[in-house]
């Protein structure tokens, strides 16, 4: 496979991005011979087969590849068909789409274009431009996922960054007051960490926010809580769903992972080891609750409490019972 390729697949791996070694393609085509071709056409890449487009439909569903090779006429959903379905699903329209046609007319390639295939090839295969035109495209797509994770992910933990911690707060809070559901937020600060930079270095900080992410990450059990690096070393749990018991629960969690963690920390004034201070505030946000910026101001002064009432604590409240001052 090419360089450039290689080179971004492993930065998608090394990312987390992607568990897959190496690119999928998902060829779909009613005549077996024309499989056969380009199968060997694509020697190097991981590659898949249809013979319908409902076959093609379901594969790309629950393989997601990196790329689709699509015949146009097929008895059934022909490609423009399994196009347009493709390109109406949220999950799968991000697939980029190569139209494989024996149709040489511009208006037939310009109607493939129009339903949202990223290129067409015209038959009879000719092995060097359909891998040229593969790769380039499997480039792009690659690059293009690499940009949107980073969008969205915190460089040097691999947990969500503000930017995502703010939107999905944002949306949780606005379904918790449609559905009158409990939601909690868990804000956290890791103890006297300038000293503990100044006494082990910043590569050695680095490492600790690494680590403190991963416990964080071990600590949250369903699939809906996130956790956020906030900035420096603050991180933010949002627990949808969650009432103050269940967050206190989380939070008790969290402590007892970053004290197994152990991590020597000689110059803290609390402990020997790495601590963190936690602020956790609940709520059953209202109607009248416009902004969910209630919820972080209200975490945020339960973690300055807990600092201030001598760290490596927690300090919860549930904003249903109390008025936060
Ligand atoms: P407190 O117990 O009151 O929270 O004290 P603290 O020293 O943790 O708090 P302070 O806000 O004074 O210092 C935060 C420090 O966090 C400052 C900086 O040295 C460190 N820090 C912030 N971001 C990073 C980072 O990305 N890497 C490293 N190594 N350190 C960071
Ligand atoms: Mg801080
Ligand atoms: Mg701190």
């Amino acid at each position: 496979m090419e360089r450039r390729l290689d080179a971004l697949l492993a930065e998608c791996v090394s990312s987390a991005q992607r568990d897959r070694q190496r690119p999928l393609v998902l060829v779909v085509d009613d005549a077996p011979i024309n499989i056969e071709v380009l199968a060997r056409v694509l020697d190097g890449y991981e590659v898949i087969f249809a013979c319908s487009g409902a076959e093609a439909l379901s594969l790309a569903a629950a393989q997601g590849p990196d790329l689709i090779l699509l015949d146009v006429m097929m008895p059934g959903l022909d490609g423009f068909d399994v196009c347009r379905i493709l390109k109406a699903d949220p999950q799968l329209e991000k697939i980029p789409v190569i139209f494989i046609t024996a149709m040489t007319q511009d208006v037939d390639q310009a109607r493939g274009l129009d339903v949202g295939a990223i290129d067409y090839i015209t038959k009879p295969i000719r092995q060097r431009l359909v891998r040229a035109r593969v790769r380039n495209h499997l480039e792009l797509k690659l690059a293009r996922d690499l940009l949107e994770r980073r969008a969205v992910v915190d460089g040097l933990t691999g947990v969500a960054n503000r930017r995502r911690f703010d939107e999905f707060l944002l949306q949780e809070w606005l379904r918790a007051g449609r559905n009158q559901l409990p939601c909690s937020l868990i804000l956290l600060d890791i103890d006297m960490f300038k000293t503990y930079n100044d006494c082990y270095g910043h590569l050695a900080g680095d490492d600790c926010l690494r680590k403190v992410a991963r416990a964080l990450a071990g600590a949250l059990h369903r699939p809906a809580d996130l956790v956020a690096r906030y900035g420096g070393e603050e991180f933010a749990c949002v627990l949808p769903e969650t009432d103050a018991a269940g967050a206190s629960l989380v939070a008790k969690a969290i402590e007892d992972s970053i004290h197994a963690l152990n991590i020597p920390h000689e110059r803290s004034s609390v402990s020997h080891c790495l601590t963190v201070s936690q602020g956790v505030a609940s709520c059953r946000p209202l109607p009248a609750h416009s902004g969910s910026s209630l919820l972080v101001y209200a975490a945020d002064r339960l973690l300055y409490a807990a600092k201030e009432a001598g760290r490596d604590r927690i300090v919860a409240a549930d904003m249903d019972v109390v008025a936060i001052g």
